[in-house]
């Protein structure tokens, strides 16, 4: 059970702790206070854990500072969808907003691999009026001997260039508790000309102590990637991992199962499940169109097959795109074979942007047929 306060409730004043001392002398159940501190208002809720089901909703409803009561199923009780549950499905970071109603573009290097190219991927996306990028530092690589990143050595001068370029939201995989220590440290050091998101990448989707650290803290969103040989539900109890440790701000991508069920493409492309992940929680879903083809294969319409999977999942309202470009495809460290050319970039906009006003316009003609 959730119960949303009045928004400023203030933990410290007497209406709190009237309410926490009823709270405590309910049998068998625990509670635990999660607040979210917003430009205008602080938002609290407090989650009731345990054996809740003999509570009844109105007597609860009518506790000191309380709003609103959800009742939650079992499975993911804090980014899920519950019935009557009217709390927000977005969250707003560095300026840019996130929901399951925007659709934002994160074009940029699976890795970073120099300042040259790195810039020309930024001035580029500038261009295109864009203000999110994605930018590899830290590489879970399959093989010990390949490139690993360029770490943290790279991190001053790819914030730097991302402010330079108007760029807000870096995605950035990490892969241990310490790369977020480091991304906070140069964005300091840099004066914060940027915003950063933490990926978790599919072999970590079940990194239980990285994503309690990542969970733990509120500076940063988190881009959870599912897991590519997990149950969808499994992927979908490791983003409340994030969520009960306190990060609510958290996007779920889907990249493609690892199957050879999927060949040629690289994995099995699970867009389908767009609607169905915002169907169960209220996170914005992300795409990532190049992990789950892994070329730059064309389709006889002329047309690449990461354009078209982009496409299929936009036109089921997908709200984040992940997707490799490298200004020189044929010397980036790290899948360049998947990686599409800058001249291609307004071209992939324009065709996500085709995708986009055909995923409004069935949403108007399915609202349209409601009763
Ligand atoms: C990536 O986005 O660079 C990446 C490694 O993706 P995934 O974790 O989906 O394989
Ligand atoms: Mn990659």
């Amino acid at each position: 059970m959730i119960l949303i306060l009045a928004p400023g409730t203030d933990p410290d004043s007497e209406e709190f702790r009237r309410l926490e001392n009823y709270l405590r002398q309910l049998p068998n159940i625990r509670h635990r206070v999660h607040q979210e501190v917003g430009e205008q208002q602080k938002l609290t809720e407090v989650y009731l854990i345990g054996d809740t089901g003999s509570l009844s909703l109105d007597e609860i409803a009518s506790l000191p500072a309380v709003e609103r009561v959800v009742r939650v199923s079992e499975e993911y009780r804090i980014l899920g969808r519950h019935r009557d549950d009217r709390r927000p499905t977005h969250f707003e970071y560095n300026g840019v907003r996130f929901g399951q109603d925007t659709l934002n573009v994160f074009a940029g290097l699976c890795a970073v691999n120099n300042r040259e190219d790195t810039e020309a991927m930024m001035k580029a996306l500038q261009q295109q009026g864009q203000l999110c990028t994605r930018m590899g530092a830290y590489k879970p690589r399959t093989n010990p001997y390949s490139f690993q990143g360029l770490g943290k050595d790279c991190l001053p001068w790819v914030f730097e260039l991302a402010g330079k370029y108007g760029i807000r939201v870096v995605a950035m995989e990490v892969t241990h508790e310490n790369h977020v220590e480091e991304i906070r440290e140069a964005l300091e050091h840099t004066g914060h000309p940027t915003g950063v998101m933490l990926q978790i990448g599919t072999r970590n989707t079940q990194n239980f102590e990285l994503l309690k650290y990542v969970g733990r803290q509120r500076e940063f969103p988190v881009l959870l990637k599912r897991g590519f040989g997990i149950t969808l539900e499994e992927s979908l109890n490791a983003a409340e991992y994030l969520a009960s440790e306190g990060n609510r701000k958290v996007v779920f991508g889907l990249r493609g199962m690892k199957t050879n069920m999927g060949d040629p493409h690289r994995n099995l492309v699970d867009f389908a499940h767009v609607p169905v992940v915002k169907r169960l929680t209220r996170m914005p879903v992300c795409i990532d169109p190049s992990h789950s083809v892994g070329s730059r294969e064309r389709a006889p319409d002329g047309l690449l097959d990461i354009m078209h999977v982009t496409a299929q999942g936009v036109i089921a309202g997908a709200n984040m795109i992940l997707v490799d470009f490298h200004p020189h495809p044929e010397r980036a460290l790290v899948d360049g074979p998947q990686a599409l050319t800058l001249d291609e970039l307004p071209w992939f906009l324009e065709d996500v942007r085709l995708a986009r006003e055909a995923y409004e316009q069935r949403c108007r003609l399915a609202s349209s047929r409601q009763p």
